[in-house]
């Protein structure tokens, strides 16, 4: 074997399983391909110690620091292929390099699917976000739509009320029901049930189908995700559903249903951020290293 451990995934996650691995010695591949969920934001809020800093600093500032641990091996690359091997897995990357490592720490987190809007997608980070606590507070107690997708979207229209004046453009996705509408009218939320045409402007301003054009500081929405690489699928990691698309089992150690192989951050959670990706991946990173100490193969 060459590597003791492989980490696909060089963002939060995976660099922080990579950083316990590399403290315990052990001779770790980190290939990373660089596209970091939140790539398309400019500041990251909420992780202790970091917060409002640019997302791809603390990412570099972890990667600089794993790097001077000289068991460590970093490659720029997409890994295409997983498979198991006589005692341990092999990956291929796009550029056709191949590597075996006991260990596997899948960390390659999801992609979003954003509601197919015009306008909505060169917004995404800057005046459309899905994570309230994220990048509610930066705008200002300002005016927010809810663009609703299906009626997981009732849980954003009752948390917005406390970042901003509340819209739920209901956009055709679903109907309130009597206890819901009640429940919006409590947390003054407004409903718009014409149909959105496009996000235009500024900021997040909305033109509605019957012209009437609606203006607002930020959106909300959730995207569908999926996971952003068919890695877990291809070694027969069992999945389960969450409410915007399916992730990685994992147990308490971070270890999937496929022996031998682990996963973190947001391909192994139903919802995610910078702080509980690093905390799993801690966790994946002990959980991978004890079980090169504790288990025969
Ligand atoms: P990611 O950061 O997505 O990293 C996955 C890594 O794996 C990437 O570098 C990718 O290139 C790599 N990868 C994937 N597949 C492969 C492959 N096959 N081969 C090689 N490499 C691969 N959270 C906060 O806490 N605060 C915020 O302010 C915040 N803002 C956000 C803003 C936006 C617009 C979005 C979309 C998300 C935001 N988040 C925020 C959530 C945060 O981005 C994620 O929770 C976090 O990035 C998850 O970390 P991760 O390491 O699991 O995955
Ligand atoms: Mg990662």
């Amino acid at each position: 074997m060459q590597f003791e451990v492989i980490v696909v995934g060089g963002s939060y996650a995976g660099l922080s399983g990579a950083l316990q691995l590399a403290r315990a010695r052990r001779r770790i591949l980190v290939i990373d391909e660089g596209t970091r969920r939140n790539r398309f934001a400019d500041s990251s809020h909420g992780f202790l110690g970091q917060d409002g800093r640019a997302p791809g600093a603390i990412q570099s500032d972890a990667r600089e620091q794993l790097l001077a641990y000289d068991t460590v091996t970093w490659v720029d690359g997409r890994v295409t292929q997983a498979w198991a091997v006589e005692r341990g897995f092999g990956i291929r990357t796009q550029s056709g390099d191949q590597y075996e490592g006991r260990r596997l720490l899948l960390a390659t987190g999801v992609r979003d699917e954003l509601p197919d809007i015009p306008g909505l997608a060169e917004r995404w980070g800057r005046h459309v976000f899905h994570c309230p606590y994220c990048h509610g507070y930066e705008l200002d107690k300002g005016k927010i739509a809810v663009l609703a997708v299906s009626p997981v979207s009732m849980h954003h229209a009752m948390m917005l009320p406390d970042w901003g004046e509340t819209t739920l453009l209901l956009n055709g996705a679903f109907e309130p029901d009597a206890e819901q509408a009640a429940a919006l009218s409590r947390r003054g939320v407004t409903v718009e049930k014409t149909p959105v045409r496009a996000v235009v402007g500024p900021a997040a301003t909305v033109e509605l189908e019957d012209d009437r054009v609606l203006s607002f500081d930020g959106m909300f929405t959730a995207p569908r995700t999926h996971m952003a690489s068919p890695l877990a699928e291809q070694l027969g990691c069992a999945f389960d559903d969450g409410p915007m698309g399916a992730f990685v089992r994992t147990g308490m150690t971070r270890e999937t249903t496929a022996p031998g192989v682990f996963a973190c951050g947001d391909a192994a959670r139903a919802a995610g951020s910078v702080a509980l990706a690093v905390g799993d991946g801690t966790m994946a990173g002990a959980g991978v290293h004890q079980s090169l100490i504790f288990r025969e193969t």
